[in-house]
């Protein structure tokens, strides 16, 4: 069956790290038909607007995208249409797996968890004004309601069971925010009550970020609001071997867009160093989503193998500091035809490698499947 997806380059290293994806997509051999459409500032320069309405309603046609960064520019100018896109489409589930990956580029080979963030309002709400002419101060609103908490919640409940994840952790600043941030934590409590197979805990967010970096390794799946979980997947990453390796997924009832963690780099831009890898994984969850196990299996095991193998990998894994084993680094467009090339050819027979907290056989085979 032909797979009709939105594909959505975006800015900076955005086409450059798609491209990539493309190819190792054709090396699966999985029909995918592509419906290429601009937002950010390529839909700019064509169109005046930087999330046209096409885009849109391409996705609502297919109802998967795949996507690159898209640059949002700082402190003024366009609303993110990052953003934009989550809540016209009410992608309101963003998961974000931080997997350490044959220990490279980590220090903590061990960490496998994921992060799940609500991801349609809190502080991402766009309620946000100055309070004088001066500008000298200014008020942005919190957005928490109990229905996209007990959304978020159940999702990453029913995940966690998916999974067979044996934990899901609360991540709330309650003590501080007494409204929005109890109304989560009730929600949290509310629904981890009616999954008794699951352990629960809370953490506090300032809390939750020393216990990571201390012991990534007991925690499991960490459930939150928009802007924590913004900021903590990007710690997440970090202890996974960084942005250049780390996935995304985003789900609404009807839609599901495909994106990493990191965004456009512009420092990298058109420059053929970015890690490919991020992008390449999000592909890996969307075939998964698609119900193309097996091509999404070689996918991973083809990553896994070629950071293991530290050939052919862009600088970020060949940094020394991080390795063991300094490399030269190669270019983004290497590290993508290396990993197509292994598609095809790794051995399928063998456990899907997993890092190194749950072992070759620990976990589940699924990794995001969600059809
Ligand atoms: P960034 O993720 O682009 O970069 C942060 C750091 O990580 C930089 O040092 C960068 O060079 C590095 N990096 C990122 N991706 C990499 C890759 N694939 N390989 C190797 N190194 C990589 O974050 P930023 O600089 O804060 O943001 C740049 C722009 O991206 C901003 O306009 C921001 O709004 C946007 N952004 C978009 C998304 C998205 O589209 N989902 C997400 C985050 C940021």
């Amino acid at each position: 069956m032909v797979h009709h997806v939105t594909l959505i380059p975006g800015d900076g290293i955005g086409p450059e790290v798609v491209h990539a994806a493309q190819l190792v997509a054709e090396a699966t051999g999985v029909p995918l038909e592509w419906e290429v459409v601009e937002a950010g500032e390529a839909a700019i320069r064509a169109s005046g607007t930087p999330l046209p309405l096409a885009v849109l309603e391409s996705v609502r046609k297919t109802g998967v995208a795949l996507k690159g960064p898209i640059t949002t520019p700082i402190g003024s100018g366009f609303r993110s249409v990052n953003v934009a896109l989550r809540t016209e489409l009410d992608l309101y589930a963003s998961v974000r797996p931080a997997r350490a990956i044959a220990g490279e580029g980590t220090r903590y080979p061990e960490t496998d968890l994921i992060v799940v963030r609500e991801a349609t309002e809190g502080l991402y709400s766009g309620v946000e004004h100055w309070v004088d002419k001066e500008h000298s101060a200014a008020e942005t609103v919190n957005v928490i309601t109990r229905k996209a908490s007990d959304r978020i919640v159940k999702f990453a409940f029913e995940l966690a069971r998916r999974e067979h994840r044996k934990k899901v952790t609360g991540v709330h600043k309650a003590n501080i925010m007494k409204t929005t941030g109890a109304l989560f934590q009730t929600a949290f409590r509310e629904m981890a009550a009616q999954y008794p197979d699951i352990a629960s805990d809370e953490r506090l967010i300032d809390n939750m970020c020393m216990q990571l970096v201390k012991k990534p390794s007991e925690y499991d799946v960490i459930v939150t609001t928009n802007l924590m979980g913004d900021i903590l997947s990007d710690l997440c990453a970090g202890l996974a071997g960084g942005l250049g390796v780390a996935p995304g997924a985003l789900f609404g009832e009807k839609t599901a867009l495909f994106e990493p963690v990191h965004g456009s780099a512009p420092k990298y831009a058109g420059k053929d160093q970015a890690d490919p890898v991020a992008e390449i994984l999000s592909l890996e969850l969307m075939l998964r989503h698609l119900g193309e196990k097996e091509a999404a299996d070689r996918v991973w095991r083809a990553v896994w193998e070629v950071i293991s193998e530290k050939r052919v990998v862009t600088y970020d894994l060949a940094l020394p500091g991080y390795t063991q084993r300094p490399v030269s680094p190669s270019s983004c467009s290497a590290m993508a035809k290396e990993i197509a090339r292994k598609v095809p050819l790794v051995d399928v027979t063998s456990p899907l490698p997993r890092p190194s907290a749950r072992g070759t056989s620990g976990g589940s085979d699924s990794l995001l499947e969600t059809g």
